[in-house]
């Protein structure tokens, strides 16, 4: 006998409806609110990007116009990412699947020197350290190996990754590989890609970055940057493309080299084998791609919306916008007595005032229960994480600060909320005045 209800049995008259609804296992169609969600990513989709990916029809992935949209969102990539690199193209997943096809590259025995200040780059120097090491070394400690070939640099959290820590490191080491996160979502730091890669340049180093929170925020081009031969990014932050989509990379033609005389160990993960569904095979740009996986039509649409939507903004303009809007909130974080400990623009990330300290998880979770969706730190320190991914406005920014301001009253803040949106107002009049 079957255990529960099956969807042909509703359309059985009543009396042979057997079975009832009786089970443990059919739940009730799955309801998700809609939240504010304020934290380091993902940001609120666009409707449009929704819209996109709801209106496309059912299309096999070798469809013509799916195959033509993934050329064309190849094209809208090399724009948003700023490269002429041919093997530019989006991985299917979240940003750690992109980050994934990048650090394959990395084979056991690889010398790296990775930079980690914060959660971030620490999970990505724990994936090095995974590809790095040999078997013996996996062994004897699978889950947190130690290879001899890799060197972590440790920077504390709070604090950015620049030349006086980069340069002696990599002129002692001389790896072949070196990784650093452009901007590290844990401690919301940016790290100076401009001394990483120079300092890559000049030791004959071959940088890989992971850049999942700084592309579509921060105005950068990678062909400036020579000394990094790999970048990956994510969906979901600043190319906001929520629904399951791609995670953006780019290699360089010396990067495609390196995986064509050591190869890879994966095949679906594989750099050069996963471009061929985006019409680059062997190298060289075909019309239309190539079987590789099944890609999803409904997640191609909505992909290439987003990517639409950010070149409409414009890199330059809508990295001012984030800059604009961040020190909005960081003004009013500040008046409220919070001490903010980040530089980035799509994240600020702060310490309580000294009455609240120690109360920080208490108060995200009472955010949180409110739909006002912000974030602790995921390591050491604990601190207070609000983001603005795609609030871009004075009444956006303005719900964020009263309904933080209300939480720190409700926990006992002696903080005066009408001072604070005075200011805030006052930041903005104040901007508009000076255009
Ligand atoms: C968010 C983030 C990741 C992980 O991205 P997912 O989409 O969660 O897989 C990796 N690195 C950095 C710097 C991030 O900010």
């Amino acid at each position: 006998m079957r255990a529960f209800l099956q969807v042909e049995d509703f359309f059985l008259p009543p009396p042979f409806r057997k079975i009832k609804m009786t089970s443990q296992t059919l739940f009730p169609t799955l309801q998700i609110p809609e939240t504010l969600a304020a934290g380091p990513g993902p940001g609120n989709t666009d409707p449009r990007v929704l819209a996109a990916f709801a209106n496309a029809g059912l299309a096999d992935h070798m469809q013509a116009d799916v195959l033509r949209g993934m050329i064309e969102c190849k094209h809208m990539l090399r724009d948003v990412w700023g490269t002429v690199n041919v093997h530019t193209y989006g991985v299917a997943g979240t940003g750690w699947s992109g980050l994934d096809v990048m650090l394959n590259a990395v084979l056991p025995g690889d010398s790296v020197v990775a930079f980690a200040n914060g959660t971030f780059s620490g999970i990505d120097a724990l994936t090095i350290r995974m590809k790095s090491a040999n078997r013996e070394e996996l062994r004897v400690n699978p889950m947190d190996p130690k290879p001899q070939s890799v060197t972590v640099i440790l920077v504390p959290h709070g604090q950015s990754v620049g030349a006086d820590v980069i340069e002696p490191a990599l002129a002692e080491k001389k790896p072949k590989w070196a990784f650093m996160a452009h901007w590290e979502t844990g401690s919301g730091r940016v790290n100076d890609i401009r001394a990483f890669s120079d300092a890559c340049e000049r030791h004959g180093v071959l940088g890989l970055v992971d850049a999942v929170s700084s592309l579509g925020i921060a105005d950068f081009a990678i062909d400036d940057y020579p000394g990094v031969v790999g970048w990956a990014s994510c969906p979901q932050k600043g190319v906001l493309c929520l629904p399951l989509t791609y995670a953006p990379v780019s290699f360089s033609d010396r990067y495609i080299a390196e995986i064509k005389a050591s190869g890879c160990h994966s095949y679906v993960h594989h750099p050069i084998l996963e471009a061929r569904h985006w019409g680059v095979i062997d190298g060289a740009e075909v019309p239309a791609g190539s079987y590789h996986r099944t890609h999803s039509g409904y997640a191609i649409a909505a992909f290439h919306e987003a990517l639409r939507i950010t070149l409409q903004h414009g890199r330059a303009q809508k990295a001012r916008d984030y800059a604009y809007h961040e020190q909005a909130l960081r003004q009013a974080v500040t008046a409220m007595g919070c001490q903010v400990t980040s530089n980035m623009t799509s994240l600020v990330v702060l310490n309580l005032p000294g009455a609240l300290a120690g109360r920080e998880k208490e108060l995200v979770q009472a955010c949180r229960a409110a739909g006002f969706g912000i974030w602790p730190t995921l390591s050491e320190p604990v601190q207070v994480r609000i983001g603005i991914l795609n609030q871009l406005s004075a009444a956006a920014i303005t719900d964020i600060v009263s309904r933080f301001a209300k939480a720190m009253i409700a926990m006992g803040a002696d903080l005066d909320l009408n001072a604070v949106t005075h200011g805030l107002r006052n930041y903005y009049q104040s901007a508009k005045a000076a255009n």
